[in-house]
């Protein structure tokens, strides 16, 4: 039996069709504020969607184990060109799935079980792959977790490096989820060195800030980057590593075959879209807007006595103490829920609250500056979070937002249907 290839997918599958088209829905006419989230562009999208994914191109350009590899080793060396110049690289390696098989990759590389490594608490803003013991970062190594400052809620970096001078890590991991200030990776690939651990910055939140000088580059200071392409990036969901020239084998080994089979070409080649994007200057515009987005929405919440972790933000995302308020994270993120405003629960540093209840919530820019909010729009989103989180239960009030939230997404339209 033929399978009609161009039927298109309402015809083969109308739930999912429609589950597609209730998503676009979902997403133009809410406020998207999950820090890690974004809106990738149509051109990103028609890459992802291509015929790219049909190919099996184990191996790398020009060293493949297939033949009929020459367009797809085209749009690999793209990427990989691109990503070498958005990142003042000297190696990439494009091919990992997602952020969380990048990691594994650099631990594959140069980790073995048993070894220690010291990593940022998830508690305190860190992420699941650096250690957490559900990960397997948590089950085959020993971890040692490094933290914020109690009174600062800032890292403390003189504290890692007395556990680094302690422990003797393999490797030292740095980088955050949930943390709302820039981190000083140049001091902590100075720590590594003074104890011969290798250093990897994982920069997966903030790499479009990074890429556009809105952040300090850990490219240089430390031995391993890894990010994924689909955060403030604003790319395909992916991830990527950069390091060294004299390490390019070790991680090219370390992710085919080590980890990986074969790549995604068809999100390879959307990978090479996004950088193309990322390396015109309209990016650094819009990650500098991103940024003052941030500050404009995390005045209006301390104006109205939310407490704010570490007093503010220098990135894109802003981490709310609602419990101050008598709020528990899980509460806010429900209301908001209610209110068409998509936030996360998050804990914050030293929190009293069980993770999944928590005490804050976790609020991010990228989203919404890529419709083309700018800081009055924010400013009045702000508002509305005020609005819904003076009176939690008010399902009424919940419902008047929802309304305001409707008409303001109308005057910021997303995909073109
Ligand atoms: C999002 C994130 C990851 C994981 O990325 P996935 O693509 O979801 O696997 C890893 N590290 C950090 C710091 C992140 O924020």
């Amino acid at each position: 039996m033929s399978l009609n290839l161009n039927r298109s997918l309402f015809e083969t599958d109308p739930e999912i069709a429609q589950a597609i088209a209730d998503e676009t829905n979902r997403l133009s006419d809410g406020l998207e504020m999950i820090a890690s989230e974004n809106y990738a562009s149509r051109a990103v999208m028609e890459a992802a969607g291509s015929v790219m994914t049909n190919k099996y191109a184990e191996g790398y350009p020009g060293r493949r184990y297939y033949g009929g590899c020459e367009f797809v080793d085209v749009a690999e060396r793209l990427a990989i060109e691109r990503a070498k110049q958005l990142l003042g690289a000297e190696h990439v390696n494009v091919q990992p799935h997602s952020g969380a098989q990048a990691n594994l990759a650099v631990f594959l590389a140069v980790l073995k079980p048993g070894d220690t490594i010291l990593g940022m608490d998830l508690a305190h803003g860190g992420h699941l792959t650096h250690g957490h013991p559900l990960n397997i970062s948590g089950m085959y190594f020993n971890v040692v977790t490094y933290g914020v400052n109690r009174e600062t809620e800032r890292l403390d970096y003189d504290a890692l490096a007395q556990l680094a001078e302690k422990h003797r890590p393999k490797l030292i991991i740095c980088g955050a989820s949930a943390y709302p200030r820039q981190i000083d990776f140049a001091r902590i690939g100075e720590i590594g060195r003074s104890v011969g651990a290798r250093v990897l910055a994982d920069m997966a939140h903030i790499a479009g800030l990074v890429v556009t000088g809105e952040h300090p580059s850990p490219v240089g200071y430390v031995d391993f980057v890894t990010t994924t392409t689909h955060k403030t990036l604003r790319g395909p969901r992916g991830g990527l590593i950069a390091c060294r020239a004299e390490d390019a084998k070790l991680i090219d080994r370390a992710v085919f075959p080590g980890v990986q089979g074969g790549p995604l070409m068809h999100i390879i080649a959307a990978k090479a879209v996004c950088f193309k994007e990322a390396l015109e200057p309209s990016f650094v515009e819009y990650q500098r807007q991103v940024r003052k987005n941030a500050v404009a929405l995390g005045e209006v919440l301390a104006d109205a006595g939310f407490r704010l972790v570490t007093g503010g933000t220098d990135n894109h995302l802003l981490l709310v103490d609602v419990f101050t308020k008598g709020i528990t994270g899980k509460a806010a993120e429900q209301a908001l829920e209610r209110a068409g405003i998509t936030v996360n629960k998050n804990t914050i540093p030293f929190d009293t609250n069980p993770p999944l209840v928590g005490s804050g919530i976790r609020l991010g820019t990228p989203a919404l500056t890529t419709r083309g909010m700018r800081e009055q729009d924010l400013r009045y989103v702000g508002a509305l979070i005020v609005e819904v989180l003076s009176d939690i239960d008010n399902t009424a009030r919940q419902a008047v937002v929802r309304q305001k939230v409707r008409e303001l997404t109308r005057d910021f339209p997303l995909y073109a249907q």
